[in-house]
């Protein structure tokens, strides 16, 4: 089983408006502050973002935000962090949450959340990394997304091997089981021409 101590979260900067995917943000943050697992994310204090990095600070956690500069001058950060580091650009940013991270989980969000799900997951199916990453299908939000992704396979443009990568669950602790369970391919399943 895999340790996992540090989890990066990809979720809203914007709150939203279901009670039960605001509700699962805090129950989120408050179970990696009780597995002892720091949180890792994008530094801001609004929204789903918010949301979670504070339930991780109220149960005593450690939280690391990682922004750059252009976001932080938008007087939107979370100044109460264990940890907050600032990058030059987007870059820079998500190449330091992948390291500093052990996995991947992305909650509720918009089109930034979806960027970051996805190239995280292409890097995985690149082999450029082998950590978990899970999909927290909180109140069926990803539905659609996920008959997407099926529809990819259906129609050849996604592997079968490939969409296994994506761990979905729509319960935190069942996920979080998942992705210590997780094994990396041993070679990615890279484009080949046959
Ligand atoms: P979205 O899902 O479109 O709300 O975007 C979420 C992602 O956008 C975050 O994980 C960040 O990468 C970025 N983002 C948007 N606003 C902020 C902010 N005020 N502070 C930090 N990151 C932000």
């Amino acid at each position: 089983m895999r340790k996992l101590t540090s989890i990066c979260v990809f979720c809203g900067s914007s709150e939203g408006n279901d009670i039960q995917i605001i509700e699962t943000a805090k129950e989120l943050g408050k179970a990696l502050a009780n597995h002892n697992i720091e949180l890792v994310y994008g530094a801001a204090k609004i929204g789903i973002m918010g949301l979670i990095a504070n339930a991780t600070l109220t149960h005593k956690g450690k939280v690391t935000g990682i922004v750059p500069t252009f976001l932080k001058l938008r007087e939107v950060v979370h100044l109460g962090l264990t940890e907050l580091i600032i990058t030059k650009n987007m870059h820079e940013r998500k190449l330091l949450m992948q390291n500093r991270s052990d996995a991947f989980i992305t909650m509720p969000g918009g089109i930034g959340t979806l960027e970051e799900l996805f190239e995280i997951l292409t890097w995985l199916q690149l082999g450029l990394h082998s950590k978990p990453i899970g999909l927290l299908n909180v109140n069926h939000y990803y539905d659609d997304l996920i008959v997407m992704l099926q529809k990819m396979v259906e129609k050849g443009f996604l592997s079968k091997d490939n969409l296994k990568l994506l761990i979905i669950d729509d319960q935190i602790d069942t996920l979080l089981e998942k992705l210590r369970k997780f094994k990396a391919p041993q070679k990615p399943k890279l484009l080949t021409n046959e």
